[in-house]
């Protein structure tokens, strides 16, 4: 039932009293006049604070459950975070500077904090999401090779065939040519293909590491040498970052550009797009394309630094999401250095057990350890029993329980891709582990019941294709 049918004529929500003041007597102009009286529901205080929690109580959220969302590291995030978040909520950005410095020095630290993380050596945190940041890291690059007198040659992005989709997307708005890598057996960057498609008219390697498999790239010295030598630059999607945190960096690897997604490893809750933040890490070379403002260390502490003659302009208002990250920044110090690698080991750990465990019945897609998430080929499966990865996801929801990840990446078939996080118990990772034997055992038995899938929630199967294509965004009854 919406609000509106909960409405009755005449109730409300508020009591005020009496009016016993002059009326001030405001003529606006007539266009400017309501003919009829807004639709607003007429509803009680008790009415309202019943629909929304009833709402709120059909929404399932990492914090109500386990949510193994692969390549979406879905984790629980300290509430400590949101608390020292909101000490900051009533900045304005318009604010003088010298009523702000906290803030800027919270985003100068932070920044640096990033850098050694990802062993780059400058950064700028105003991009809003990953993909706003992989745009700005494929611009930076755009720029580089402009100032170099090489954009005209250098046309291409070489982007595996595993990627996120974002990806190919950001690298074809930047104005390149999107080039697809064809995985090899392995699951890895095939050197030979990669050699075909390598010379100078390459700008730009796209890579995730560990990538989309859940996979470390071997071969990641080898290519990032292979790159540098035709003057191409490596750029490393980290949206993922909680299997190598503290562990190895990009920077490390041979990689020139790094992207983060604080939503993810650095503790901000997201899904349903709410607020993210996408820093992008450069090595010294590319640091004067970087967005301005800059965080420049002075004397006294960090300024922002407009002067950046070649720099590729604003990407977003301001300073990026700021609140975002106030969030990461007290993760980082909250966990230290030692926090942080134990986050990465125990990611790992987690995925590895679960993979292990549900590989008895399912086929995972390599046969070997992974890093924080590990997918599911379901091929097999589907020939015997003509249940497919779509009906485990929903059945898994009568279990209580949030789907993965399914059908990406896009080169396993009917893939399930579960990253469990560090922040998960042995007795939840079991849970996850029941539901999957049973209903491997049903799909066995009475594979209609999970064809059928779900039963328990607010609502049954939705037509996904139509509801894409033609959505329908105002409610009729
Ligand atoms: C989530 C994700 C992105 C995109 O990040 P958004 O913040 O959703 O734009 C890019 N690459 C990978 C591997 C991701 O998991």
């Amino acid at each position: 039932m919406t609000i509106f049918e909960k409405s009755t004529r005449g109730r409300k929500g508020y009591e005020l009293p009496e009016y016993d003041v002059d009326k001030l007597e405001i003529k606006l102009p007539e266009h400017l006049v309501r003919k009829s009286e807004p639709m607003l529901p007429e509803v009680s205080e008790v009415d309202v604070v019943r629909h929304y929690t009833d709402l709120a109580s059909k929404n399932y959220s990492v914090d109500r459950g386990f949510y193994p969302l692969g390549s979406c590291t879905m984790k629980y995030n300290p509430k400590i975070n949101e608390d020292m978040a909101s000490l900051f909520a009533n900045l304005h950005p318009m604010q003088p500077r010298e009523t702000i410095t906290g803030a800027v020095k919270l985003m100068g630290h932070l920044k640096e904090l990033l850098c050694e993380i990802t062993g780059t050596d400058d950064m700028t945190l105003q991009p809003a999401a990953g993909a706003h940041g992989e745009l700005t890291g494929l611009l930076i690059a755009r720029a580089y090779f402009e100032d170099k007198g090489e954009l005209e040659k250098r046309k291409k992005v070489l982007v595996p065939d595993s990627a996120h989709g974002t990806n190919p997307a950001s690298a074809a708005m930047a104005g390149f040519e999107v080039v697809e890598l064809k995985s090899g057996e392995d699951g890895c960057v095939n050197l030979e293909e990669l050699k075909t498609h390598l010379d100078e008219s390459v700008a730009v390697i796209m890579l995730t590491n560990p990538n989309t498999l859940g996979l470390f790239e071997k071969d990641i010295l080898t290519i990032a040498k292979m790159a540098h030598e035709v003057g191409a630059l490596l750029y490393y999607d980290g949206a993922n970052l909680n299997a190598i945190m503290g562990r190895t960096r990009p920077g490390d690897m041979g990689f020139d550009i790094v992207h983060l997604n604080l939503h993810k490893t650095f503790s901000t809750p997201h899904g349903m797009g709410g607020p993210g933040s996408g820093p992008i890490g450069v090595k010294a070379r590319l640091a004067p394309y970087l967005p301005i403002p800059v965080m420049k260390k002075t004397e006294r502490g960090y300024d922002l630094d407009y002067n950046l003659p070649k720099s590729i302009g604003m990407v977003r208002s301001f300073y990026g999401n700021f609140l975002v990250m106030v969030k990461a920044y007290t993760y980082i110090l909250t966990m230290g250095n030692k926090g942080l690698k134990h986050v990465s080991d125990m990611a790992v750990l987690n995925a590895n057990y679960l993979r292990a465990k549900l590989s008895k019945l399912y086929n995972a897609s390599h046969d070997r350890m992974c890093m924080h998430e590990f997918v599911i080929d379901n091929e097999e499966f589907v020939k015997k029993t003509g249940v497919k990865t779509l009906d485990i996801a929903k059945r898994l929801l009568d279990y209580g329980l949030h789907a993965p990840t399914v059908y990406f990446p896009l080169i396993v078939h009917e893939a399930i891709m579960i990253e469990p996080t560090e922040t998960e118990s042995k007795m939840t990772l079991d849970t996850f582990v029941d539901a999957m034997e049973k209903i491997y055992e049903e799909a066995t038995t009475k594979p209609e019941l999970v064809k059928g899938a779900p039963y328990s929630t607010p609502v049954r199967r939705l037509d996904d294709v139509n509801a894409t294509k033609y959505p329908i965004f105002r409610y009729k009854k």
